[in-house]
């Protein structure tokens, strides 16, 4: 992974504090937090009636600090918090009793509420996976596999990591995160990525995205499986001047094999070409490789092309749809 673009991350005034405090206690990865956290407050685990993470009284006052957290959460999840705590504890403007809720992709109704824990979900990412530390992680890989093995050495949780690694992945990776149904939990891109991800709730379909994607590593822990990928802007794309079939040949052969109707084919066939019409309208370098990947990004995700994805002669199809294209 090394030599691709890196994506520029500008600090916030929290991971500043995270980072300078992370120095200040000698805190690398992985991350003593359960001791950072007992040196900063009064730590309790309690089991709580409701679905917040933790509650931590007395911040900026004259009493040492006390944290409760919610002894229901996984371990990882705990260490997350006891960090996203402690972000209270050091922030400045965090003062008096703030009760926790961690997960990050829910909005809550008072926006000063709400920008209060993303910054405290900043720091506790700051200081248990520093930027630096993950910069270096991606750049010193050589595949995704590598990247997840070597971050899961800080100890968060799959979710943490995605959101701390994909922030500093360039532009073509994208995550998500299924159930045992295949339900999606959570999912994310890398900015100015532009698959086509489903919505938490949907069912994922891996395997077309395993297919399109030029690097995929999986990982589950028995009831959660995360998905990451990486989709190149230069697809490696296979010979097929072997194969004396056009594009349009192709395609049928493929919309027989799936058992398509003949209204379905129609319908299949039409949003393709607007797909990749669109497609051969946005910016790409001008080369079948190049091409190849923005289609595979463009097409990958859509309910309408899932079967032809997957389909052996998928990319044959690309290439002669890609060379001729660029033939017009
Ligand atoms: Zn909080």
């Amino acid at each position: 992974m090394v030599g691709e673009d890196r994506a520029r991350i500008v600090m916030t005034p929290e991971e500043k504090i995270a980072k300078r405090f992370a120095v200040r206690s000698h805190a690398v990865p992985p991350v003593n937090i359960e001791a950072l956290a007992e040196k900063s407050a009064k730590v309790e685990y309690v089991d709580f009636p409701t679905d917040a993470d933790a509650v931590t009284l007395h911040l900026k006052s004259s009493t040492r600090p006390i944290m409760l957290v919610n002894s229901k959460g996984s371990p990882l999840r705990k260490r997350f918090t006891l960090a996203h705590e402690l972000g209270h504890i050091v922030i400045p403007w965090h003062v008096g009793t703030i009760i926790s809720h961690i997960d990050r992709i829910v909005r809550f109704k008072d926006d000063a509420y709400t920008a209060i824990e993303a910054e405290a979900n900043r720091f506790a990412s700051e200081l248990l996976m520093p930027a630096d530390w993950i910069q270096g992680v991606i750049q010193g890989s050589h595949d995704l596999a590598e990247v997840f093995r070597r971050l899961s050495a800080a100890k968060t949780s799959p979710q943490s990591m995605s959101i701390a690694a994909f922030r500093q992945f360039p532009a073509g990776y994208a995550y998500a995160e299924v159930d045992l149904n295949g339900v999606v939990q959570y999912c994310g891109r890398s900015a100015g990525t532009e698959i086509s991800l489903p919505d938490p709730g949907d069912i994922l379909d891996h395997s077309s995205y395993d297919a399109c994607a030029d690097d995929s590593h999986e990982s589950s822990n028995g009831a959660r499986s995360l998905h990451w990928w990486h989709f190149r802007k230069r697809a490696h794309i296979p010979s097929v001047s072997a194969d004396k079939r056009e594009w349009r040949e192709i395609l049928d052969g493929m919309l027989a094999d799936t058992g398509s109707t003949p209204a379905e084919v129609k319908r299949i066939k039409m949003s393709l070409s607007g797909v990749i019409g669109a497609a051969n309208g946005r910016d790409h370098d001008g080369t079948v490789a190049g091409l190849v990947a923005l289609l595979k990004q463009r097409l990958v995700g859509r309910e309408n092309f899932v079967d032809l994805l997957r389909h052996k002669d998928f990319e044959t199809f690309l290439v002669k749809r890609a060379q001729g294209i660029l033939a017009e």
